[in-house]
């Protein structure tokens, strides 16, 4: 499709962090950004989030719909892709964004905290890919980004499920990159080190005293370090990269 006709974005987990970003920096006069987020337990304080993407992108004039979809729920995300279909007839990119942790050592670790992690990270990731693809498939075209981990590559204390699930995202994306690449679609996983949001905020001092020690560019990444990153995947001038895993880390991986 020529970048004058309207695009479709859909990004899971947009309502704050690195999905925020990534909505924002896709987002465009011709594009319309379909997002969700998920928070049962503080409905409000997620809604809000999401209204707020919403009206950064609005204020560029970008137009951007975020709506509750938990990413583990199969109906829910069939009835999330129906309704944008309805709406536009088409999905352009999809970045797989949403994600959680439950950290804990191995032997502390309860199966509902693994449960979780690999449903809503692997399995949202899964679920969402198959409900873009068809459409994809039709078109000819499409670009899925996935949002794997760097403690997907090399294994991080305390993440045995979060290690876990971004391994196995990148195992589905170069899977998906060779059985898409014929009708067009490219499929890659970005990598993220240590990026400054909600997510690592909770760590204790010291944890991030440590990462921040492993990181040869001296500082936390951005939001946005992540978001350029996506933007290049999901344009034209990626038309020719599929199947591949791209670290933004600060150098944290060399
Ligand atoms: P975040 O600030 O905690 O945001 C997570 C997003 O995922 C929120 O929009 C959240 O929605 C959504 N979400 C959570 N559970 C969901 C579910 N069941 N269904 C649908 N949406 C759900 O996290 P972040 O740091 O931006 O991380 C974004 C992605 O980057 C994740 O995949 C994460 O694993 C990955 N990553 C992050 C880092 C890092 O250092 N921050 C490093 C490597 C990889 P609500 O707002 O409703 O809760």
């Amino acid at each position: 499709m020529s970048d004058r006709e309207k695009r479709t974005v859909v990004v899971t987990g947009g309502s704050r962090g690195i999905g925020r970003a990534i909505c924002l920096s896709l987002a465009g006069r011709n594009t319309k950004v379909y997002f969700n987020y998920f928070s049962p337990a503080d409905p409000a304080g997620e809604k809000a989030a999401a209204d707020e993407t919403e009206s950064l992108i609005a204020n560029f004039g970008g137009i951007a719909v975020g709506s509750s979809m938990n990413v583990m729920a199969e109906e829910e995300v069939a009835l999330f892709f129906k309704n944008i279909l309805a709406e536009t007839g088409r999905i352009d990119v999809l970045v797989n964004n949403a994600g959680i942790t439950r950290d804990k050592l191995l032997l502390r670790m309860k199966e509902n905290e693994w449960d979780d992690v690999i449903n809503i990270n692997l399995k949202g990731t899964f679920h969402c890919t198959k409900a873009a693809a068809r459409t994809m498939m039709n078109q000819r075209q499409g670009r899925i980004i996935n949002i794997a981990s760097l403690s997907g590559v090399t294994g991080n204390i305390g993440q045995a499920n979060y290690a876990a699930s971004k391994a196995g995202i990148i195992g589905l994306t170069k899977t998906v990159a060779k059985e898409l690449a014929q009708r067009g679609i490219t499929v890659n996983a970005v990598a993220p080190g240590f990026i400054d949001t909600d997510m690592t905020a909770v760590l204790p001092d010291k944890v991030k005293e440590v990462m921040l020690s492993q990181i040869p560019l001296g500082r936390p990444g951005k939001p946005e370090d992540v978001a350029e990153a996506v933007a290049f995947l999901a344009s034209e001038k990626s038309s020719y990269i599929t199947g591949q895993v791209i670290h933004v880390n600060g150098g944290m991986y060399i």
